[in-house]
């Protein structure tokens, strides 16, 4: 049986799920949260990573504080990546929390689940440093994209 590619690898309610997640993180902070996925990650991850967050426009949030989740799915290939305006505040081992509750999960397959309470993880600690303000403004698509 051939694996799922990106675009089919999730159901319709799982990317609503995920948007979900999103939508509720966002309630809490001015951090900016996005999903997106593929079916291969050229070179290194982190790298790749970059190039995927600056091609959605994430490095222009206000504050600097965009969150990427990156999949690349037939790789198995996973990134948490956060601009410079977090990594201002907090030290490099930030994410590291939130990656070692996600990936049990997707080890057992639990995609959807893993990158929902890997959503909310990051919301609540993007919380702490970026808290939610009256003005807030919806920066960045909290539909899960993907390339
Ligand atoms: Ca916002
Ligand atoms: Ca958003």
């Amino acid at each position: 049986m051939a694996e799922k590619k990106a675009k089919e690898f999730f159901s319709e309610a799982e990317k609503l799920a995920i948007r979900d997640a999103i939508v509720a993180a966002e309630k809490n902070t001015s951090g900016e949260i996005r999903v997106h996925m593929e079916n291969h990650c050229k070179g290194d991850s982190v790298k790749h990573a970059e190039k995927i967050f600056a091609r959605l426009g994430m490095q222009k949030t206000a504050e600097r504080n965009g969150v990427l989740f990156y999949l690349a799915v037939l790789d198995r290939t996973f990134v948490i990546y956060g601009d410079v305006g977090i990594h201002d505040k907090v030290d490099d081992h930030f994410w590291d929390s939130i990656r070692d509750h996600m990936l049990p999960l997707f080890k057992d397959g639990r995609f959807c689940q893993g990158l929902c309470e890997g959503i909310k993880l990051a919301g609540d600690k993007l919380c702490e440093h970026f808290p939610h303000k009256d003005d807030d403004v919806d920066e960045l698509s909290n539909d899960v994209s993907f390339s």
